[in-house]
């Protein structure tokens, strides 16, 4: 079949190559219609690794995906042919310890779409474990199905926070995370989220997604803003979504006593971590490795109106224009937050 493979760092080819997957009986087999561009499919791309992940061999990219199921398993029995899904693209062991305790985010056995060696899914099918298949409410599109892995981690962020109703919370970023980021926290309860970045048009975006207030650190104090909109008290929480070393490092500042830091951006970098301003205020600090057991809850937040990415999905490619759309997402345009492609 026609792929989009990373052949090595700097080099992509649509072309054919083999796959032989063979349909186990709780496996479905899935005609893939989008999938989103990620940071990380776009970080092989440009540097060929992710810290200890080499590519080493041609891969498939592509793991933020929805499509259509056209054969399922004879076991498979909560999916049909004909149904609208996406899918979790991390495969745990099932007998690791990992994913008996419940985090199988976290199973070091896990394998995962476009992370060396795994292949991901920018080809016309895929075989997947029905299990971490999951079925499009009627009114959520292709296009907002692909959405639902990057928004997944802002669910899993918004869980680890353990929001309570009417917090106020900083997301630093203002990047297709950060941006889900923001839109989880709103949902899971937040009243008001103040978000930031240097890209004023991220920011402008972000301001029309509910009650978000933009902080551009570029000219703006983060920490004027927050004491304003919270009496002088600090925010509840504060998700670090940038992976930025200056904002990472700065996480604290806007913080209230007793409130908690989710460190969701991965840098690339160690980063510095003032452990004294953390103690000052008894901060809770969280991190977040993907997700587990959200797919659920995040299609629940889309089909209800609670939560609406259709904003995000800023830039649409043809598969045939695959390598086109990834040399636009290298270079993306500021107003641009999330590119896909259709297959
Ligand atoms: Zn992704």
């Amino acid at each position: 079949m026609q792929a989009l493979v990373l052949e090595k760092k700097n080099h992509l080819s649509l072309r054919e190559i083999r796959f032989d997957e063979t349909l186990g009986a709780h496996d479905v087999r899935i005609a893939i219609h989008t999938v989103g561009i990620c940071g990380s499919d776009v970080h092989y791309y440009t540097h060929g690794a992710i810290g200890p992940f080499i590519v080493r061999q041609p891969m498939v990219l592509g793991h933020e995906a929805s499509g259509t199921v056209v054969e399922t398993g004879a076991a498979v029995t909560h999916l049909q042919v004909g149904d609208r899904v996406c899918m979790e693209p991390g495969i745990p062991d099932a007998n690791s310890k990992a994913t008996q305790l419940g985090f199988y985010n976290l199973d070091p056995a896990v394998r995962f779409w476009a992370t060396p060696p795994v292949h991901g899914v920018l080809r016309p099918t895929v075989v997947h474990p029905a299990s971490f298949t999951f079925k499009l409410p009627a009114n959520v599109s292709y296009a907002e199905g692909a959405m639902v892995e990057p928004l997944a981690v802002g669910i899993h962020a918004a869980n680890k926070a353990r929001i309570k109703p009417g917090d106020i919370a900083v997301v630093s970023g203002a990047g297709p995370i950060g941006m889900v980021t923001a839109l989880a926290a709103l949902a899971g309860g937040c009243s008001r989220v103040i978000i930031t970045d240097v890209q004023q048009p991220k920011l402008d975006l972000a301001a029309t997604l509910g009650p978000i207030t933009p902080v551009n650190v570029a000219k703006e104090n983060l920490g004027e803003v927050v004491d304003k909109l919270t009496d002088g008290w600090g925010a509840d929480i504060v998700f670090e979504s940038s992976g930025n070393e200056k904002a990472a490092a700065g996480v604290f500042a806007p913080l209230c006593p007793g409130g908690v830091v989710v460190f969701v951006g991965i840098p690339l970098a160690p980063i510095a971590y003032d452990v004294s301003a953390a103690q000052i205020k008894e901060a809770r600090v969280e991190h977040v490795f993907r997700y587990a057991h959200v797919y659920p809850r995040a299609l629940a937040l889309m089909g209800s109106g609670k939560i609406d990415v259709k904003p995000l999905i800023t830039d649409k490619f043809a598969f045939s224009e695959s390598v086109a759309a990834f040399d636009f997402a290298v270079k993306m345009p500021p107003t641009s937050v999330k590119a896909q492609i259709e297959l």
